[in-house]
């Protein structure tokens, strides 16, 4: 059996499980990359996209070492989905990696420009710590590129404190919705 994809019988669950995806980009034609993700997420087996954001411009931002930094790179373009999905998450995470891959992404550093950055926020109320998986997102709190979107589609989700913290960071919302 190929472990490429995620196969339906082995990445079932019983119940479906809400999820919340970020997604970004600041290369070439980010707005078209992030309605073809959505498209894309369609697209992974037993998953509906149920809610998406607005889009968001930010400045690239470096938050990995828990500090803020300015990062290199053009603006990046940022949305928030949510997902209803049958998917484990490791599969779920196997299915957002390869979108990314066919986006063209590649890894040349830490921080660089990408075609398309999907990141697994929340899965249901799972507490998940792996070798290649984290969630909640560790680092979803220290982003306004991440909470001003997921709070439009999920208020109960970000906390008026979180939104708070992230206040000074630059974001300006560009349209209500993402495709
Ligand atoms: P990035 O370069 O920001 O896309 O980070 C990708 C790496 O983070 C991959 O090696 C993933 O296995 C790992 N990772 C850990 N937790 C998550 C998460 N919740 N969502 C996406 N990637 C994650």
């Amino acid at each position: 059996m190929s472990t490429d994809s995620p196969d339906e019988k082995t990445a079932a669950r019983r119940e479906p499980v809400t999820a919340y995806v970020a997604l970004g980009a600041n290369l070439g034609n980010a707005g078209a990359a992030l309605r073809r993700a959505v498209q894309a997420l369609e697209s992974l087996p037993l998953t509906q996209v149920r809610h998406r954001s607005g889009l968001y411009k930010t400045a690239p931002l470096d938050t990995d070492s828990g500090n803020e930094a300015p990062a290199p790179g053009a603006d990046y373009l940022n949305a928030v989905v949510e997902i209803e999905t049958g998917l484990n998450a490791c599969a779920l995470l196997d299915g957002l990696q390869q979108l990314e891959l066919q986006s063209g992404r590649e890894r040349p550093y830490r921080n660089a420009p990408r075609t398309l950055d999907l990141d697994l926020l929340l899965y249901g109320s799972a507490r998940i710590e792996s070798p290649r998986l984290s969630v909640p997102h560790p680092r979803m709190h220290q982003r306004a590129f991440v909470l001003v979107p997921l709070a439009e589609i999920a208020p109960q989700q970000v906390s008026a404190e979180q939104l708070q913290a992230v206040k000074h960071q630059a974001i300006e919302q560009l349209g209500s919705g993402l495709v």
